[in-house]
């Protein structure tokens, strides 16, 4: 079997990995890279045979779009329904790319590729590490993984059945030189909610991904502890849904403290498209909340938001300070490499006398004494960095480690 990693070898995100053996060509994930000094993949000179997507954040799939549509795309099925929710809700076609969908730990054969699933802990849901064998050799591919978040009993699981005699294991390193002191864990940014909630005179806004499901399932057990309703949006309604079909541990618009605050776009993006939505609109309507509703009882709620939406935090501060608990990567604040609506203004809140501003935030990836145990537990035969800023670290700290650079190319021996 031969590798290439077209990219990611030194930078967090764009990842494109290649795995061939003489009759197949296969794609592990096929992403927009996250920083735009990345290396320039050219998808017409790759031609792969199959694309495998480990989870539905942008810098593992964002260029599928770029793919010949024929290409089979192998990525679980609630991953693709949350990619083709945000492609809804943001006004956008959905991809036409000729979709497979695969079962957590159920192998499948792509051509002589045979593919395990391993269903993983990460921020967002329905995320997979691969076992992928060929040729007879083994290469486990992590994807992104973390053992903080609500699932961490699956890298558990991992660590006690580790499929042996790995001969590569392609580990990702987002938090090398990084560490998760503040909030180490889910449960840690759960009871700062909690603790906010308890305390509050006004409302609560709590910007946050609506695909991070760990965060909504947090924020409502926060709510349930201390009686507040939680408010969403049509788009995080729409997500839980899909996410209640495969979980029935995550709050939908049928629970009793969810309220649905409707957004005349996104009202609107529902009402034109039934195809899609189905009654999805109607039962959104059974379970509004007005303006009205909120500003008589502002105390009463906790607003699930993006940070697109000062313009409704604004509305709140004549009743007094209003809580803003920040609850996503701080990166996105930092106005000198970001142009993300409403940063500029999320920002300013920080020293705005009439916001209390709380950051409450843990990272999906994986810590280096998690690394570790991954490492330790499949005892690869060699390891090479991936979805790092700092490949060179590895060596510090693990065994066999060997390095490649984007479009290097390394045959397994
Ligand atoms: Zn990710």
């Amino acid at each position: 079997m031969k590798i290439c990693i077209h990219r990611g070898s030194k930078e967090i995100g764009g990842t494109v990995i290649e795995l061939a053996t003489d009759k197949t060509k296969l794609l592990l994930d096929l992403g927009l890279p996250l920083s735009k000094n990345s290396t320039h993949i050219d998808l017409s000179v790759l031609e792969p045979d199959a694309v495998l997507i480990s989870h539905p954040h942008q810098d593992h799939f964002g260029l599928i779009d770029q793919l010949d549509s024929s290409v089979p795309v192998y990525v679980g099925e609630l991953g693709k329904n949350l990619i083709f929710a945000a492609r809804k809700f943001l006004g956008q076609d959905l991809p036409d790319n000729n979709f497979h969908h695969f079962e957590k730990w159920q192998p499948f054969q792509i051509a002589d590729f045979c593919i395990t699933p391993y269903l993983m802990d990460h921020s967002a849901v329905d995320s997979y590490s691969f076992l992928v064998e060929a040729d007879g050799k083994k290469v486990f591919y992590s994807g992104d993984f973390r053992a903080s978040g609500n699932k961490a009993f699956l890298f558990d699981k991992l660590l006690q059945d580790p499929p042996p005699n790995i001969d590569l294991l392609l580990m990702e390193g987002t938090m090398m030189r990084r560490n998760t002191d503040r909030f180490p864990d889910e449960a840690s940014v759960r009871r700062k909610i909690e603790e906010i909630l308890q305390n509050q005179q006004n409302i609560t806004f709590l910007i946050a991904s609506s695909q991070n499901i760990d965060r909504l399932v947090s924020a409502m057990h926060a709510c349930e502890r201390t009686n507040k309703v939680m408010v969403i949006d049509f788009y995080t309604a729409w997500v839980l849904e899909q996410v209640s079909q495969v979980s029935y541990k995550v709050p939908t618009i049928d629970w009793e403290q969810v309220k649905v605050y409707a957004d005349r776009g996104m009202n609107m993006r529902i009402k034109n498209d039934p195809d899609f939505f189905g009654d999805f609109q109607r039962r959104l309507y059974r379970h509004r909340v007005t303006i009205d509703e909120l500003e008589a009882a502002p105390a009463r709620y906790l607003y699930y938001s993006k940070m697109s939406r000062s313009r409704i935090m604004e509305l709140y501060k004549k009743f007094g300070p209003i809580n803003i608990i920040y609850s996503q990567w701080l990166g996105y604040l930092n106005l000198k490499n970001n142009d993300m609506q409403g940063a500029k203004e999320i920002s300013a809140y920080q020293n705005d006398p009439l916001v209390n501003f709380t950051y409450a935030h843990t990272s999906g990836h994986a810590t280096l004494d998690i690394l570790h145990k991954m490492a330790e537990a499949l005892q690869p035969a060699q390891l090479i960095p991936i979805h790092t800023e700092h490949p060179n670290d590895y060596a510090k700290h693990f065994d066999r480690v060997m390095t490649l650079k984007d479009g290097e190319p390394l045959k397994l021996s």
